[in-house]
């Protein structure tokens, strides 16, 4: 592997310089209006590899919330609770041409088409065994633990923010209701919400990363939650549908297992070096993926030779 000697910090910088000039095409969602505040010029990436190496340049101690990657920690745990077939009994192991937020399936399919878009997440994160906000709190802990964190916390502006206006996931969650794939009270839509409100910096993300990229053993070396099915598990997820209607595009050109969030970070776990690689922009593309996020991996997929499909 030419991987650990090409890579330094410089290394990184350049590669976002290389990409900057692509800033101006991508645009900060506001459909969750705390998330229109976000530093739209912010651009970081940090790459963690075996034994602690980590490298890391740009804004790479900018707070932004996980979004959408919190979904892989959420199937990660109803995963634990009830084992993968029960879970995928309520969601489905398809790709996907729609958009993360798309619900019109749900008409015609029994399931949602799969766990990483928000109808799938909105039945994963009830099935988390708990009562109240614990599903919540089961998410945040593991996500304390994987990044050997204790800081890391809910933003509360972000959260009231995706509370009063997340009409959209609010019908779905109901929708989901009706179709009896959710049992649980509007309190597990707000473990939704608050799931997606935890903040973070993209070092902490590289750590999300790395972790499934080494069979969920932590960056530390602890393996309190080793689990090859597990992980072999969330990295198809990640290949076939993190990227939402993109995914197959992506995984053409970049062919990293990779979760987006519209807070602008994605991570790409790469299982053949055991590297976890996370980028951070807010500017989106129109999937709702970070678009110089996106370009960076890209870059360094194609320039370290780390794309799965490559010998
Ligand atoms: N909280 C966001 C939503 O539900 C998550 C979407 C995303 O990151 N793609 O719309």
């Amino acid at each position: 592997q030419n991987t650990p000697t090409k890579l330094s910090n410089t290394y990184l910088e350049k590669v976002i310089k290389d990409n900057s000039s692509y800033l101006n095409q991508g645009k900060v969602a506001d459909y969750i209006p705390e998330l229109a505040k976000a530093n739209s010029q912010a651009i970081s990436v940090c790459v963690l590899g075996p034994k602690g190496v980590i490298y890391k340049a740009g804004d790479y101690k900018e707070k932004f919330t996980v979004q959408s990657i919190s979904k892989l920690i959420a199937l990660m745990i109803a995963v634990e609770d009830w084992g993968e077939e029960k879970v995928f009994e309520r969601v489905g192991y398809y790709g996907t041409s729609l958009a993360f937020n798309e619900f019109a399936h749900l008409e015609t399919m029994p399931t949602p088409l799969n766990p990483m878009m928000n109808a799938g997440a909105l039945v994963t994160t009830a099935m988390i065994k708990g009562e109240g906000d614990e599903g919540y709190q089961r998410i945040l802990e593991r996500i304390r633990y994987i990044t050997n964190n204790n800081t890391i916390k809910i933003n509360q502006a972000v959260y009231l923010s995706e509370k009063e206006t997340g009409h959209r996931n609010r019908g779905m969650f109901h929708l989901l209701k009706n179709k009896e794939l959710i049992d649980k009270d509007e309190e597990a839509l707000n473990n939704y919400f608050k799931q997606c409100s935890i903040e973070i910096d993209t070092e902490d993300l590289a750590k999300i990363a790395y972790f499934f990229a080494n069979e969920c053993t932590r960056f530390d070396g602890d393996n309190k939650y080793k689990n090859s099915s597990i992980s072999e598990l969330l990295l198809s997820q990640m290949l076939t549908a993190g990227m939402y209607d993109y995914s197959g595009a992506y995984s053409r050109k970049i062919g990293i297992p990779s979760k987006s969030g519209v807070g602008g970070g994605i991570i790409a776990a790469d299982p053949k070096t055991g590297y976890g690689i996370a980028v951070f922009s807010p500017a989106l593309d129109s999937h709702g993926n970070s678009l110089i996020g996106s370009k960076i991996l890209e870059d360094l997929s194609n320039k370290l030779g780390i794309s799965l499909f490559k010998k």
